[in-house]
């Protein structure tokens, strides 16, 4: 009975270390489940280097994927937005000639891999934070001429728009002129190009202003013809609103459909490809981040190669190598203008809004911009000077104006 006490005491005992063991093997699949929206959301993935199409073309080049660094464009180009609203995802290429020296190395943030640079604030009016203010200083604008233009088209830009961008504004040209180098301190570059009007003089000209701009380390490329005015402050107001190392083309199409051409660089020309183009008779901008992504058929007389690969002019490669080798679209602004549009027809409250104007057809049908007050169409028949009046009124030539 004793023994039989004993046998009970123990198997109790045994039997409770063994409930125990299995309350302890239970413990966490009594826990409760967690919350469905709890207190706290799961951490939000890392960005990770993605690769993309954007570059797959370029020899050498490697593209990757980083943070948003983009703002919201002016009333006239719109960005293209991404699902989530924000522009376009910023880029960097490693190009050829970049690896090989040639042109500026890239940023620490900028290397593959790299986590992107801190976001932006961008205000409503698309204007970048003031702690990186564009200033003139950060483009290159390139005018296009020709000697027979020197006296008379070339003198009227001097006398306005390129006196208050003197530093950053280079003319290139096809003969010298150091008659109009020491009056007007311009910076004329002879690029030895013919002075005719042939798809190849004009694209060796623009051969050479990519290299003199990739040279220059400049945040912009800006290209006019030398029938442009640029309103400056308007330009530096449209830049701020882009990112220089994004990559950005922006322009005013002459067409109103993508530009058909036969595919000769990545192909033998059996298949066309779709492109639009900014019309360099109203002026184009770049950022230098695609500018250099371009490198492999702009830089060093490649532009000549490609240009006559696809036998297309100046402007036209320059929207064939970003929007079909590179697969970047441009921006459409109706900020640029040049006189195949009928300039007559823009509202003379918004003229000193735009970024660039022209003006056309002196002879048989006059093709100007609509601005009073200032000089006679006789005085100012391309009304330029009426504009710089308008807009920097302290200019000694400009009339005194006389309070009301
Ligand atoms: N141009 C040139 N070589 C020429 C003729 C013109 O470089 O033999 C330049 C001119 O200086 C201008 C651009 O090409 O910047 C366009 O010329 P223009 O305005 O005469 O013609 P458009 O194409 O506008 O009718
Ligand atoms: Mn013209």
């Amino acid at each position: 009975m004793h023994l039989s006490h004993v046998g009970v005491s123990k198997l109790c005992f045994l039997v409770s270390l063994a409930l125990c063991a299995l309350l302890l093997l239970l413990i966490p699949t009594l826990q409760a489940p967690p919350r469905q929206g709890g207190d706290r959301p799961p951490p939000p993935p890392r960005p990770k280097p993605q690769p993309r199409h954007a570059n797959k073309h370029a020899p050498g080049g490697s593209s990757v994927q980083l943070g948003p660094d983009g703002g919201g464009g002016d009333g006239g180009g719109a960005p293209h937005p991404n699902k989530t609203g924000q522009r376009v995802t910023l880029e960097t290429t490693v190009g050829r000639a970049a690896a090989a020296g040639r042109l500026d190395p890239l940023p620490l943030h900028q290397a593959p891999g790299a986590l992107p640079p801190p976001q932006r604030k961008f205000s409503s009016s698309g204007s970048r934070s003031s702690r990186d203010p564009l200033e003139l200083r950060d483009v290159f604008i390139a005018v296009k001429t020709t000697k027979k233009y020197h006296k008379t088209r070339l003198e009227l830009l001097s006398q306005t728009w390129v006196s208050r961008a003197k530093e950053q504004t280079f003319i290139f040209t096809d003969g010298e002129d150091k008659e109009l180098k020491k009056r007007t301190g311009l910076n004329l570059i002879n690029t030895n190009c013919s002075a005719a009007h042939t798809r190849q003089a004009l694209c060796c000209k623009m051969s050479v202003e990519y290299d003199k701009f990739i040279e220059s380390q400049k945040k912009w490329f800006c290209h006019v013809d030398d029938d442009n005015y640029v309103i400056l402050p308007s330009l530096l107001r449209l830049l701020s609103s882009y990112s220089h190392v994004q990559d950005v083309y922006l322009g005013r199409p002459s067409l109103d459909h993508p530009i058909e051409a036969a595919e000769r660089v990545k192909s033998d020309g059996s298949v066309s490809v779709k492109f639009w183009f900014a019309t360099g008779g109203a002026g184009f901008c770049i950022s230098r981040g695609l500018a250099l992504k371009m490198s492999p058929w702009a830089s060093l007389g490649n532009f000549i190669t490609t240009a006559e690969k696809i036998r297309l002019p100046d402007d036209c490669t320059i929207g064939y190598i970003i929007e079909a080798l590179l697969e970047v679209s441009m921006t459409h602004t109706h900020l640029f203008h040049s006189h195949l549009e009928n300039l007559t027809r823009l509202p003379s409250n918004s003229v000193l809004d735009q970024v660039t104007l022209s003006y056309g057809g002196f002879e048989n049908r006059r093709n100007v911009v609509s601005v009073g007050g200032v000089f006679s169409l006789a005085q100012d028949p391309s009304r330029f000077k009426s504009i710089h009046c308008l807009l920097y009124p302290e200019t000694e030539w400009c009339p005194k104006r006389t309070r009301p």
